[in-house]
Formats: structure tokens, C-alpha cells, sequence
């Protein structure tokens, strides 16, 4: 066997090495997945210790086998892709999440700031969740703006903070990022930032700006088709651009040239899913494969308190399908958006339950979740989070023993009890599936980067 990426974080230094008992009936751990690779080998990836093996034909008989003795036994064993039948996988996982809450808990530092600086936008997407927010648009004023960088530095203790630039459309009042970084930078207070947009209102002293003065990281735009699709879907308010795509795609090609991180998302539901191959095509075409670019298609918002948004078993399978096919289909252009496997096991579901994340309304007020606003409020940059109780009801997760006991992926799934965005209420086929897809990608990804570099390293040998 050869090791591709060494056993990593939280889990594994906390696990240390497993002891091996020869008495024992080991079985295999329900964390060891084992993906094929682009070149046909095959690697096991122990989700839990994030270590990924490449293994010979002899050994992943061995793995695949259903008798557990000997040498291997405990190598793999001592590895924790064997486990001794006292092996609970749910407490384990559990015991390592706790544990890491417990030591990294520092109430009242903030380095998490979703920031959302309007609730109105430019376009008009049939799908949104915002609309009775955009009816009522009230977009952040300078004196909030100030009160929230106020926030931040009260908040910050000194170290960098990552600020996401959200909305509605964040670009509708760029005032109010200008404002908020102004004070910031003024204050020697270190942030790098990310924007969720449509990148309609971007142009070329605009990217500089961000990448300048609002330290852009990453970039996400949605990107809901071709031309025709995308224009349709969109439905701009300027009635005088024949085609806003066209527009989108030349801010794309600025991005791209900054060198930073641009996510292409296409929000998909049976309306854009056959055009999704032609996107591919036409991005290709036009772009390339620069290594900051990473396209990616999600399932178009299901809310689950809102029955007309909810698909049914055979919708969402569907759905998946065409993600999961999409995203092979990227892949092999070399656009699709790639994450290596994390070296750690999933600590958080999002800033809902993040004790050092906070999202910002534009009126000021604090919340901990994009969803069901006016249901979580829990403060105001002024007078800082008042509702201890709205926080903690956040964090309520929807995984339980019953179910999630023995699942492969549960190191890196947590779904939170009053999220709106997780599907259904309980997880379905089609869920894991799409999980265990880019969980396979993210195992693949660390394999090619380590050939690439062992290639490199031999090439600079010669
Ligand atoms: S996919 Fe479902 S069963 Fe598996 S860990 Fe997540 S919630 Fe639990
Ligand atoms: S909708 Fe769900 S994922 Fe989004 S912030 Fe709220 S709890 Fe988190």
C-alpha cells in the first residue's frame, strides 16, 4: 500500500493508533470508502482518520473480504480501517465533534460575518426567496454600515475576519461594502473577503477594486443557463440590454484574468436541466480551463416548509442525476469546481450552527441563519446578540443514532433540525448519493494532485 494522503486532524490525533487484539473479530469501518481512480487503481479513504491508501490488487481483496487476520489485519486495523466489534461509529464521530467544540469554544469572538448589504436586486429569478424582502428593500445605510464595522472590530479580537458579501444583489449598494471596509481597513483590522452575486454590475475598476481594497478570495456567480435560459430566468430590470449573459460573461472573463476564485453555480430544476452539457460547452470555449475557475450545478431551492417547492423522491433523484452527471461532464473539460477531501471530519453545518459565524441584515440586525429571517433573529450590531436562545435553537441538528448510526458519510454530514435548505426532513437516497458522489471527488482530487507532484518532483530529478 502507499500512503497518497496521511491520516489528518481532530479524529485521527484523537484517536491515535488503534490496538490491535488478534482475539478480536475486526470488521470494516463503515468510514472506509473505496473510489476507482481516473487511471483504474483503487484507494481506500478512511473518512474519519481523512487518511486515503492506494492499494494493491492483494490488499483490497483482503479489505473486501469478510476474514480479518494476520499481518494486514493489523496494519489495517491499527489504521482504523478495520474496527473491533466495540466500535461505535456515531459516538465516536459525536465524542470527536464535542470534544473540538469544547476546546475551541471563545464566546464572543467573531471571525465569520455574512454581511448582507441589501435585500433588493437587479434581477428578478422566478425562484427567489427574497421577494417579499425586495418588496420591502431597505438597503443598508452608512450609519449601519459604520455600526457594523464597529461590531467587527469589537468582535474581531485581533485576528483576520473573512466577510461574505451577500444580498439580494451586494453589488445594488456597493456603498455600504465601501463603507464597512473603509472603517476596517482604517482600523488595521485584517479581513479577506468572498461576494455571492450575480455579477451583472461588475466592470473593470470594480474587480480591481475588490481585489485591492475588499481582499476578494472568492467569487460566486449563479449562472442559471444559456444565453436564451440564463436571460429568461434572470429577467433583468434593464430592458434596454438585449442579453445581460453577454454582460455576465465578459465580468466572468475580468474575474477570471485576477487570478481569483470564481464558482460558477447553476441553480437547476427541470426547466434548465437539459441545456446543462451545452453550458459546459460554451464555458469551455470561451474560458478555458484556468485553474481558478470551478463550475458546479445545485438543485434549485426546496424549501421544506413550502409544500410547492418540495420534490418528490423520484423529482430529487432526478435532480441529483443531472448534477452528478453535469458535474462528470465538467470534469472532464476541467471546469468542474474541485475540493480536496478535508483534513478534518465536519465540525459545523454552516453559520447557523458556527459559534464564531454571524450573519448581518441590512437594517443591523444579527441572525444565524440566510433562511426564515424574521423567525431567528437573535440581536442588532448595536446592542450585540441578545437571544442566547434563538442561537441555541439553531444549533439543533436532525442527525440521529437511529439513522445516521453506520452511515458512511455521517463525519461528514450534519443537518441542522430547523434548516430550511437540507431537503426533506429526513435524509433520502438521493441525499447520500449526491454526498458520496463529491465525498469520491474529493478522494480522487488529493490522488491526482499527488501524481502531479510526485511527476513534477521526478521530471526536476531528471
Ligand atoms: S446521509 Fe442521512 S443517514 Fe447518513 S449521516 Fe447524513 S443524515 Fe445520517
Ligand atoms: S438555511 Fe440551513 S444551511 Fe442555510 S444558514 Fe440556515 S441552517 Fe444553515
Amino acid at each position: 500500500m502507499q500512503i497518497i494522503k496521511g491520516a489528518s486532524g481532530y479524529a485521527a490525533r484523537l484517536l491515535g493508533v488503534q490496538i490491535y487484539d488478534a482475539e478480536k473479530e475486526y470488521r470494516v469501518s463503515p468510514f472506509c470508502i473505496f473510489v476507482t481512480a481516473e487511471d483504474g487503481n483503487v484507494l481506500a479513504a478512511n473518512l474519519l482518520t481523512r487518511e486515503i491508501l492506494l492499494l494493491s490488487v492483494e490488499e483490497l481483496a483482503f479489505l473486501q473480504g469478510n476474514r480479518f487476520c494476520g499481518a494486514l489485519a493489523r496494519t489495517f486495523a491499527e489504521k482504523w480501517y478495520l474496527v473491533a466489534p466495540e466500535f461505535d461509529a456515531y459516538e465516536t464521530v459525536e465524542r470527536v465533534r464535542a470534544l473540538v467544540a469544547a476546546a475551541k469554544s471563545t464566546p464572543d469572538v467573531i471571525l465569520d460575518y455574512q454581511i448582507l448589504v441589501t435585500h433588493d436586486c437587479n434581477a428578478r429569478c422566478f425562484y427567489c426567496y427574497e421577494t417579499d424582502r425586495i418588496a420591502r428593500h431597505v438597503p443598508m445605510s452608512e450609519k449601519t454600515a459604520n455600526a457594523v464595522a464597529d461590531y467587527i472590530l469589537a468582535h474581531a479580537h485581533g485576528k483576520r475576519v473573512m466577510l461574505r458579501w451577500h444580498g439580494g444583489e451586494p453589488l445594488y449598494n456597493i456603498e455600504a461594502i465601501r463603507t464597512i471596509v473603509r472603517r476596517l481597513t482604517a482600523a488595521g483590522q485584517d479581513f479577506i473577503s468572498e461576494i455571492y452575486t450575480n455579477g451583472y454590475l461588475f466592470d473593470a475598476d470594480i474587480v480591481r477594486e475588490g481585489m485591492e481594497a475588499w481582499h476578494l478570495m472568492r467569487v460566486q456567480i449563479s449562472l442559471d443557463g444559456t444565453e436564451e435560459i440564463y436571460n429568461t430566468c434572470k429577467a433583468y430590470i434593464y430592458k434596454d440590454d438585449p442579453s445581460p449573459y453577454q454582460r455576465v460573461m465578459r465580468n466572468i472573463g475580468l474575474l477570471l484574468e485576477t487570478g481569483v476564485t470564481l464558482y460558477l453555480r447553476v441553480n437547476i430544476d427541470r426547466h434548465n436541466m437539459d441545456m446543462l452539457k451545452s453550458l459546459a460547452d460554451e464555458l469551455y470555449a470561451r474560458f478555458g480551463s484556468p485553474e481558478n475557475l470551478g463550475v458546479y450545478a445545485v438543485g434549485l431551492y426546496e424549501d421544506r416548509e413550502n409544500i410547492n417547492t418540495v420534490r418528490t423522491a423520484d423529482g430529487r433523484t432526478e435532480i441529483v442525476n443531472a448534477i452528478i452527471e453535469f458535474d462528470n461532464y465538467c470534469r472532464r473539460l476541467g471546469i468542474a469546481r474541485e475540493n480536496p477531501l478535508g483534513n478534518n471530519i465536519k465540525l459545523r453545518r454552516c453559520l447557523a450552527d458556527n459559534p464564531s459565524a454571524i450573519q448581518i441584515f441590512p437594517e443591523g440586525q444579527l441572525s444565524k441563519c440566510d433562511h426564515a429571517a424574521e423567525g431567528c433573529l437573535c440581536g442588532d450590531v448595536v446592542h450585540g446578540v441578545l437571544s442566547q436562545e434563538a442561537v441555541t435553537m439553531w444549533r439543533e441538528r436532525a442527525n440521529s443514532p437511529a439513522n445516521c448510526r453506520g452511515c458512511a458519510i455521517y463525519t461528514d454530514c450534519i443537518r441542522l433540525k430547523n434548516c430550511r435548505d437540507d431537503g426533506p426532513a429526513e435524509c433520502d437516497a438521493s441525499y447520500k448519493a449526491e454526498r458520496l458522489h463529491k465525498l469520491e471527488n474529493a478522494v480522487r482530487f488529493v490522488y491526482r494532485r499527488y501524481l502531479r507532484a510526485a511527476q513534477s518532483e521526478n521530471g526536476e530529478e531528471k
